[in-house]
C-alpha cells in the first residue's frame, strides 16, 4: 500500500493508465484530495464503487500524526510522529506578507554542524515526500488557512534527500495542489557542491540559501564538517554555476556565534568573499540550546557586524526571531521528545 500523497499528478494518470483507468481520474482524486481536502476514498462520490475499492486495495490516504502543538503570537511548532514512530517538527510562522511553513527533510542529519541540535542527532532516515507535503498540508487545515510559502530548513539537510525534496517541490508548486509559487519556496542546504548544480540545471525559480556561517574555510571546518568535503572556492564555484543557469539571487546564511565568527574582521572577510556574486546576506541570531556550549552574539555585536557588512556596500538583514517563548530553536521540540 502506498501513500497516495506520494504521487504526482503525471506519476498517477501513469499508474492509473497502466491499470487500464481513464487518465481524467487521477484530476478527480486530486481535485478531492487537495480541493475538497476529501481523505476518505468512500466520499468521493463522483467515481464508481469498483474504483473506489481499487483505490482502497492499493493506496492510503493516511497522514502523519499531529502530536504537539506549541503556540505563541507569530510562531507555532509542531512535533509529527511518524507511521514508524519517528518524531519531526515543522514551524509555521506568521509574516506580514502571509504563512510560512518551515518543514523538515530528514528525520534527524548527518552533516553535523556543530552548533545544530538535529546534527547532534544524527540521520535516522530520509523523508518520503508525502510526509514532507503532509506537514504542510496538516498545518494549513489545523489554521483553516491558505499557506502562502514554503522553507524547505527544518530538520535535515534537503540535498541529502535529493529526489523526494524535488518531488515535494514540484508538488507543492503545482496548481492542482497547493499552488505555491516557485519564488515563494525557498530550499537551504549547507553546501552540497554537485546537489547544488544539479539543481541549478533543473532551471527552477526557487530560491536558494547556502548556509556559509564562516568566510575563510580553517573557521568553516571548525563549526561545520562539510567544509572538510566542499572548500569555499568549490561552493562559489557552484553559486557561479547556479546563477549562470538561473539569473536568481542567492541567500547567503550566517549564524551569528560569539567569539567564534561575529568580529569586524569577519565581516569584512565575509564581504571581500561575496563581492562579485549576486547574493544578499541574512543574519541569523543564534538560538541556543543546553546541549550545546556555543553562545549567541550580543546585539552589540550584531549591530556592529551588520553596519559593517553594510558599510562595505553588502546587501545584508537581521532574522527576525520568532516565539522566544516556546523551543523555538531549530529541532528542539523534537530532541526534547526523544
Ligand atoms: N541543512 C540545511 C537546512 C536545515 S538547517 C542547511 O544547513 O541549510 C536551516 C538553518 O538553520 C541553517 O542555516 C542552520 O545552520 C540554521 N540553524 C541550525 N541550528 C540553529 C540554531 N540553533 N539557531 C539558529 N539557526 C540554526
Amino acid at each position: 500500500m502506498e501513500n497516495i500523497f506520494n504521487y504526482t499528478k503525471t506519476e498517477l494518470e501513469n499508474y492509473l493508465v497502466n491499470k487500464g483507468y481513464k487518465k481524467f481520474l487521477a484530476s478527480q482524486i486530486f481535485d478531492w484530495l487537495y480541493d475538497k481536502k476529501e481523505y476518505n476514498f468512500d466520499n468521493f462520490s463522483n467515481i464508481k464503487k469498483e474504483t473506489i475499492q481499487f483505490l482502497k486495495d492499493n493506496f492510503t490516504t493516511d497522514f502523519i500524526e499531529m502530536t504537539k502543538v506549541e503556540e505563541d503570537t507569530d510562531v507555532k511548532k509542531f512535533l509529527f510522529t511518524l507511521k514508524d514512530g519517528q518524531k519531526i517538527e515543522s514551524v509555521l510562522m506568521y509574516h506580514n506578507y502571509g504563512l510560512s511553513v518551515c518543514v523538515s527533510s530528514q528525520v534527524g542529519c548527518n552533516m553535523g554542524c556543530k552548533f545544530c541540535e538535529s546534527g547532534r542527532l544524527k540521520k535516522v532516515r530520509d523523508l518520503e515526500t508525502y510526509e514532507m507535503l503532509e506537514q504542510v498540508i496538516a498545518i494549513g487545515n489545523y489554521v483553516n488557512k491558505k499557506i502562502d510559502s514554503v522553507v524547505i530548513m527544518g530538520i535535515g539537510e534537503p540535498f541529502d534527500n535529493y529526489d523526494n525534496v524535488i518531488k515535494f517541490i514540484n508538488l507543492i508548486n503545482d496548481p492542482k495542489v497547493l499552488e505555491i509559487g516557485a519564488r515563494h519556496i525557498t530550499i537551504s542546504t549547507c553546501g552540497l557542491v554537485p546537489k547544488i548544480k544539479d539543481f541549478a540545471d533543473l532551471g527552477l525559480q526557487v530560491n536558494l540559501a547556502l548556509s556559509l556561517h564562516a568566510p575563510t574555510d580553517e573557521k568553516r571546518k571548525q563549526i561545520m564538517n562539510i567544509a572538510k568535503a566542499y572548500s569555499l572556492k568549490e561552493v562559489f564555484e557552484a553559486l557561479k554555476y547556479y546563477q549562470d543557469k538561473t539569473k536568481r539571487r542567492v541567500t547567503i546564511e550566517y549564524i551569528m556565534l560569539d567569539k567564534i565568527n561575529d568580529s569586524k574582521e569577519d565581516a569584512v572577510t565575509l564581504a571581500k568573499l561575496i563581492k562579485d556574486y549576486n547574493v544578499y546576506v541574512n543574519l541569523i541570531p543564534y538560538n541556543e540550546t543546553k546541549n550545546i556550549e556555543f553562545k549567541a552574539s550580543s546585539q552589540k555585536q550584531i549591530d556592529i557586524f551588520y553596519n559593517t557588512l553594510k558599510s562595505l556596500g553588502v546587501d545584508v538583514t537581521v532574522r527576525h526571531k520568532f516565539g522566544n517563548k516556546i523551543s523555538a530553536a531549530c529541532g528542539q521540540l523534537r530532541s526534547k521528545e526523544i
